[in-house]
């Protein structure tokens, strides 16, 4: 994975050692003395074993297996090219060990590790991120497949009328967060899942300057949108804004329902939202066009309450269908439609 190498490391948390002519500094989590390979990575060294990762990886089971050191540029890791004091081959890889640990904290679950079924857990962005990037390097499709479905809970949705949990990643409270949706664009192009494109760069249009600004790992990294990909959230923000506006407008507008109980009453209340909405701009501009305004509005619009329920319950039909067709229109209105197969017939 080129260019994923970060460069800072975290040394609270590896005890410094020597293990032979360099100075090593050995992770204080992941160094078991009966383990079977080294993984170098930098100056810190994990000991673990050969047997759970070529389980898990087929890219180390071969690596492990190599011979020989080969030309870096043909190859991830490096087959082993030393022994330590106890014979115990050491491999050089390229990554940045906090993103090894979160590998190994899947593979090798330590006594301290979460392991009982029935708590569920929510994993940090940074452990979701590089199960996906290392996991995804190294050819291991169960850890890969784990967070993916994690993302899928907070960033795609089966269809439209089980819709995301978008409301909590505005709100920012302990789910992955609307800013990750600039992560979750790279990550979704990386393992080619077109489920969470196009969702994604829906959510990086309702972010502010954080767009240009980038994610920043905690590691100090940080992942940006591509120009492309920028141009893609301007263009698509202004047909957001379009788009909901012809919504508020038809879904408000006369006719009455057909079995409307009083067509006078409820024509006026029509108008009354329609004008009382011109109080209320933040919200039909908002690029959010899956939040439905006759819901959110609720009680709040004073108006709403005139309606009888027949006119009650089409606005409602009304409203939900528009966000349907919108839905559907998602990968084009994002101008990722190339990229995004069978969306119309699995989405909605
Ligand atoms: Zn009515």
């Amino acid at each position: 994975m080129e260019g994923y190498e970060r460069p800072r490391i975290n040394g609270d948390d590896v005890e410094h050692v020597n293990t032979g002519a360099a100075s090593k500094n050995r992770d204080d989590e992941f160094w078991f003395d009966d383990g079977s390979v080294v993984l170098a990575l930098g100056d810190i060294e994990f000991r673990v074993y050969k047997g759970v990762l070529s389980d898990y990886s087929p890219v180390f089971r071969d690596m492990f297996s190599l011979p020989k050191p080969t030309s870096p540029s043909d190859t991830i890791g490096e087959a082993p090219t030393e022994l330590t004091a106890d014979s115990c081959p050491v491999v050089q890889l390229s990554d940045h060990p906090g993103d090894l640990k979160h590998i190994l904290r899947m593979c090798i679950p330590k006594s301290g590790s979460i392991l009982n079924p029935f708590v569920t857990n929510r994993p940090s962005r940074s452990t979701i991120s590089a199960l996906i990037r290392l996991g995804h390097k190294y050819q291991m499709g169960v850890v890969v497949d784990h967070a993916v479905a994690y993302l899928k809970i907070w960033y795609a949705a089966p269809a439209f009328d089980t819709s995301p949990k978008w409301h909590l990643l505005y709100s920012d409270d302990g789910a992955p967060g609307k800013t990750y949706a600039i992560e979750v664009v790279q990550l979704a192009r990386l393992i080619h899942e077109p489920s969470l494109l196009a969702p994604a760069l829906f959510l990086c249009c309702s972010l502010g300057e954080e767009i240009v600004q980038g994610y920043k790992h905690d590691d100090g990294s940080c992942s940006a949108l591509s120009l492309e990909d920028l141009g893609r959230c301007i263009a698509a923000r202004s047909r957001l804004a379009d788009e909901t506006v012809s919504l508020v407008l038809s879904v408000f507008s006369p006719p009455v329902a057909k079995a409307c109980a009083t067509p006078e009453t409820c024509e006026t209340a029509f108008q009354d939202i329609l004008s009382a909405l011109k109080g209320h701009a933040d919200l039909i501009a908002h690029p959010d066009i899956f939040r439905s305004i006759p819901v959110h509005l609720g009680s709040g619009l004073s108006a709403m309450k005139l309606q009888c329920a027949s006119c009650s319950k089409m606005v409602k039909k009304r409203d939900a269908d528009k966000r349907r067709e919108l839905w559907r229109l998602l990968p084009e209105i994002m101008g990722v439609r190339d990229e995004v197969d069978g969306w119309t017939q699995e989405r909605v």
